[in-house]
């Protein structure tokens, strides 16, 4: 039923812009302006929380107290089994805090030089938050995981962060070798916003 009114605009808590670009492709259909944070001047938060789930909401109340508007916020990252789950939700900065993609790619190769290919599996992780307003009570929360493994080059350069070190086993290429619309239909973003457009299509009708 529906119980709220769809709103024209909505922020996405994110600067970072491989997250941004696939965000307007996912939500190209939904018929709603998705604004980036960027465009109200809206400092990345720190990252204090200890799981995706608590530093999706910290983002998207950032963003939504900021801006005035509901929002959506992302946090994501690679999970590696045979390291323990790292780099987690450490993922953006395993290298270091100023570290870039290169520098955590090259980091995570190095930690998996002597583990074979069978032991090298490893998944993305994506929790999704979606706030009415900054003080929404009962926020909207949709989480999915895609599976593959770790290669031991990177191959590909479309993407961004560690798709050119993630191999997916459906589609027999690295992530950063897929086409923008394959990632987005079978990514953990891409499962995780499907989720979240059905819930909200539930709510908003
Ligand atoms: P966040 O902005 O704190 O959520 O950090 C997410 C980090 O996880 C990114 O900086 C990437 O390193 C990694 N990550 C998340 N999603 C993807 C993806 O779809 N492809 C590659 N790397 C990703």
């Amino acid at each position: 039923m529906a119980t709220e009114i769809k709103p024209h605009r909505v922020v996405i808590a994110s600067g970072n812009r491989g997250k941004l670009s696939e965000f307007a492709g996912l939500l190209a259909h939904w018929d709603c302006e998705a604004v980036p944070q960027s465009a109200f001047d809206i400092a990345p938060v720190e990252e204090t929380g200890d799981s995706f789930v608590e530093n999706a909401l910290l983002k998207a109340n950032a963003a939504s107290h900021h801006s005035g508007l509901p929002a959506i916020a992302d946090d994501s990252g690679l999970i590696v089994d045979a390291l323990d789950g790292a780099p987690g939700i450490y993922s953006a900065r395993y290298a270091g805090e100023t570290a870039g993609d290169a520098d955590n790619n090259a980091k995570l190769l190095a930690a998996l030089a002597d583990v074979p290919e069978a032991e090298r599996s490893a998944r993305f992780h994506c929790a999704l938050v979606y706030l009415r307003h900054w003080q929404d009570p009962n926020p909207i929360i949709c989480q999915a995981d895609w599976e593959g493994r770790i290669l031991t080059e990177p191959a590909g350069d479309g993407g961004f962060g560690y798709d050119p070190l993630f191999f997916v086993p459906s589609e027999a290429v690295s992530a950063a070798q897929l086409d923008a619309a394959t990632k987005n239909r079978i990514s953990h973003r891409g499962q995780a916003m499907a989720l979240l457009l059905a819930a909200l299509e539930q709510e908003l009708g």
